[in-house]
């Protein structure tokens, strides 16, 4: 599939023919990656984040969030319920948050590594070369860090900072990552304001090009306490001729696309569908092209805190029930739970 392809899918409108796309994605996905749906238990250790991402809850300049950090003991409590569940892999996530010294989080993920057999996912944004190898020394397998849109001009709207390349340098990090070894996951938004169809396509002509591992895609969700979320409630109309509306069926397309494109890479049904469709979103997701799952096993009252976006899907519900929604989830979809880490490749 070519870029013309993919912009004629993206602008596609028609329920019938966009069946044709769903059971193309959905074959694909069959034959590279399998019934298996992987799950990746998500704890979030903390919301505090030196960053003013202008679409982002968690921004150092939204004065009126509670912040948190886990202590190592709360973060082992769900990793012991990640074991006894038997998922393959734990993700850690928080906001670029410059307590946490290189060598904690080495420390954290030998603990992790002595408590549970599963695969590390790091998912702590930008960071120098010297830390990452140290925490692959340490026994993280893979890190997310999404680039959100490959548009250059865009990627400087929603970010604040300054410098000049800043997505070049997001770029170079995930080709650093997949030398030193790591897994690479990255990942876009769906309809950020001014989002061309064009750029659309590029990010995922560009997923394909640095060959990623994992690809998180979820619509853009506007949060009030930020900039961008503000400006889009009050003023933005979006012109869909010309710009990506951030709707669930462009999510499901973007989904769809990326499996054809990049056929055996992992793809999420993410917490975003499920936020803006608690009923099926994930179901949908799963037949359209993503193959994992990441129940989020913070406990609520910290999760209620890493506020990305407003209205998060499960925001109140403990480990236990999410578990059990996502094992509905995935039957369903008529799939089964994946077993072992669910590598994209030998780790
Ligand atoms: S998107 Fe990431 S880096 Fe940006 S403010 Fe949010 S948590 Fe921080």
């Amino acid at each position: 599939m070519n870029k013309e392809d993919i912009l004629y899918w993206l602008r596609e409108k028609d329920e019938h023919k966009l069946n044709k796309l769903w059971n193309m994605a959905d074959s694909v996905r069959k034959q590279f990656v399998g019934d298996e749906v992987h799950l990746r238990g998500l704890i979030e250790i903390s919301n505090y984040c030196k960053k003013n991402c202008l679409y982002c809850g968690i921004r150092v300049y939204n004065t009126k969030l509670t912040r948190y950090r886990m202590r190592d003991d709360e973060i082992l409590e769900c990793v012991k319920f990640a074991r006894k569940n038997g998922y393959g892999t734990i993700v850690i996530q928080s906001g670029e948050d410059t307590y946490f010294s290189r060598d904690e989080i080495a420390e954290l993920i030998i603990k992790i590594k002595k408590h549970a057999d599963v695969a590390i996912t790091l998912s702590l944004g930008e960071c120098d070369e010297q830390s990452l190898k140290i925490w692959k020394e340490a026994g993280a397998n893979r890190y997310l860090l999404r680039f959100e849109t490959s548009d250059e001009e865009l990627f400087e709207r929603i970010h604040t900072a300054k410098q000049s390349k800043s997505l070049e340098r997001r770029i170079r990090q995930i080709e650093e990552l997949k030398r030193l070894g790591y897994e690479a996951g990255s990942g876009i938004m769906i309809g950020i304001p001014y989002q061309t169809y064009e750029s659309l396509a590029n990010d995922i002509l560009l997923f394909k090009k640095l060959d990623i591992d994992m690809i998180g895609i979820g619509p853009y969700i506007p949060h009030p306490e930020t900039p961008l979320g503000r400006e889009f409630i009050k003023d933005y109309k979006n012109d869909e001729e010309r710009f990506v509306p951030n709707t669930e069926i462009m999510t499901y397309k973007v989904i769809a696309l990326t499996r054809i494109i990049c056929p055996d890479t992992n793809i999420p049904a993410t917490t975003a569908l499920a936020t803006i469709n608690t009923r099926e979103g994930r179901i949908l997701g799963l037949k359209r092209g993503a193959n994992v799952i990441m129940p989020n096993l913070t406990p609520p009252k910290y999760k209620k805190l890493y506020e990305i976006y407003p209205g998060k899907s499960s925001a109140d519900d403990e480990p236990e029930v999410i578990h059990q929604n996502v094992l509905k989830v995935i039957e369903q979809a008529g799939r089964r739970v994946g077993k072992g880490m669910g590598n994209r490749r030998e780790l």
